[in-house]
């Protein structure tokens, strides 16, 4: 952690659409004074760095924005990264892996070799491996390498109830757990409307159902997908889904957010990184919460755990190679 004044910093490594749709976003946030820009494109970079600091006059506050290099990380409270290689049409998340490996080998050491000491928030795709893979190449503490985890998929997720229900979304408390991707479940029993479960509201009525739950559940997890025809990419969402991070943190809340956390024993699960509602602070994941789920959820976090870990292998056993 940068302790030497009071002053927070963030490096943002991957000037991509979602590194700048975070960048743009923490513009009118005000929860840091740096914020340095990393790409391997240097002058994309420089190029973004000079577009948003043109927008500060218009903020309401003030910031030092400006293209990096990694020696700028020796410093930073947070170093964000969203470098990699999109997902394409067609493609799984876990398709990007082997390319976003090979990124992360550098930057992950560039970042470490800088005498960085705070936390990493990962973005790039799949995350859940992508964060686990942070972990192991900076050799950090597990609680202060955090991914992006199932954030987004629950945003969405208390979007589409918030609608169904007409109810704001900051009142619906429900998540997506496991795995950001094909794999991801959500644990209907610890799903709420105000106070009161979804399944009971839908039990016996006649405007809710337990089906339009689960088309509301395909809807969240066929998202990306979704926008990705559409619009070739996915990243405001993700971008205020990592400034939310960003604040819990750097503001130390204590908020609840599912982000990608390494489980040692919760949910039965072990050395893996999943989606899970964790406490998040200035030291990073402050807590992991562990749901009482029922036994048919625990079984799909099982699922979604085994299908991370066997994807690990998989990368393990084609490096070894
Ligand atoms: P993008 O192609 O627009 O940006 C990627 C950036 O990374 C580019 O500017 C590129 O120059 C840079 N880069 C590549 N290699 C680098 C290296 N070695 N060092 C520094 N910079 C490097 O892609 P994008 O749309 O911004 O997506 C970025 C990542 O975020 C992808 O992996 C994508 O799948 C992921 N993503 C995650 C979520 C989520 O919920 N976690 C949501 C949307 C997208």
């Amino acid at each position: 952690m940068n302790h030497t004044d009071d002053k927070k910093k963030i490096v943002l490594v991957g000037a991509g659409l979602v590194g700048m749709s975070f960048a743009y976003a923490l513009l009118s946030a005000h929860i840091c004074e740096e914020l340095g820009i990393i790409d391997i494109d240097h002058r994309r970079a420089e190029g973004e760095a000079m577009d948003l600091s043109h927008g500060l006059a218009f903020s309401g506050g003030n910031m030092l924005i400006y293209a990096a290099d990694y020696s700028a990380c020796k410093d930073a409270d947070l170093v964000v990264i969203c470098a990699g290689v999109p997902q394409k049409g067609g493609e799984t998340r876990i398709d990007l892996l082997h390319n976003n490996s090979k990124v992360f080998d550098e930057i992950v050491g560039k970042v470490v070799a800088s005498g960085f000491d705070g936390i990493f928030l990962v973005a790039t795709n799949p995350v859940d491996i992508m964060t686990r893979l942070t972990m192991e190449k900076s050799g950090f503490p597990a609680e202060r390498v955090i991914g992006t985890g199932t954030t987004l998929d629950t945003a969405r997720l208390r979007y589409l109830l918030g609608s169904y229900f007409e109810v704001d979304p900051r009142n619906i408390h429900a998540y997506v757990m496991g795995e950001h991707g094909d794999s991801e479940f959500v644990p209907w029993s610890q799903a709420f409307v105000g106070t009161k479960n979804v399944l009971s509201i839908c039990d016996g009525s006649a405007d809710h159902s337990r089906e339009q739950l689960d088309d509301i559940a395909s809807q969240v997890k066929g998202a990306a997908y979704k926008i990705i025809e559409a619009k070739r990419a996915t990243y405001y969402g993700i971008g205020m889904a990592l400034l939310r991070i960003a604040r819990a943190i750097l503001s130390n809340e204590g908020s609840v957010l599912t982000v990608s956390a390494y489980l040692q024993g919760e949910y039965g699960q072990r050395g893996v990184y999943a989606g899970v509602p964790c406490v998040i602070g200035r030291e990073g994941i402050r807590r992991i919460m562990e749901l009482d789920l029922t036994a048919d959820e625990n079984e799909k976090m099982a699922a979604s755990c085994h299908f991370l870990k066997s994807v690990m292998s998989q990368l393990y056993e084609s490096t070894d190679k």
